[in-house]
């Protein structure tokens, strides 16, 4: 019996939902996705030099559960790379830890411990922010 998947803590959600290869003239590629929790673990392994044991601990998983998670967002990303995939990241079994938002103007990203919703960007004061968990699944 396969054992159930432990659900990860997203901090801070992707700025995108993916990317799509640049000046590629050749046949189109069925998008490959990228969970959520493997965007974490690349981000804070790859992007923010931790360890795998405090990324694991800012994740609330095992390090060797880590481990496979790495190991199946590196294999995605090479394919995507090496074969001129889109990526598309969705899905997986992640919580985002608070509500998020992205300012339009100044591109800051922000969450918000409070209750009620955001009015404006707290950097910049625009009006016109994204709430980013609305799109994160
Ligand atoms: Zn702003």
């Amino acid at each position: 019996m396969a054992r159930p998947r432990q659900t990860s803590i997203v901090q801070i959600p992707p700025r995108v939902k993916g990317f799509i290869p640049f000046a590629y003239y050749g046949k189109v590629r069925e998008p490959i996705k990228l969970n959520l929790e493997e965007y974490e673990a690349i981000r804070l392994l790859d992007y923010e030099d931790l360890s795998q044991t405090q990324a694991a601990e800012f994740m609330d998983i095992s390090r060797p559960t880590l481990t496979r998670i790495y190991d199946r967002a590196r294999k995605k990303m090479a394919l995507v790379l090496t074969e001129a995939h889109q990526l598309l990241i969705e899905g997986g079994k992640a919580l985002l830890e608070g509500e998020w938002y992205e300012c339009s103007k100044c591109r800051c990203r922000f969450n918000n411990p409070q209750s009620k919703p955001v009015a404006a960007c707290i950097v910049c004061d625009n009006p016109d922010v994204t709430r980013l968990n609305s799109c994160m699944q």
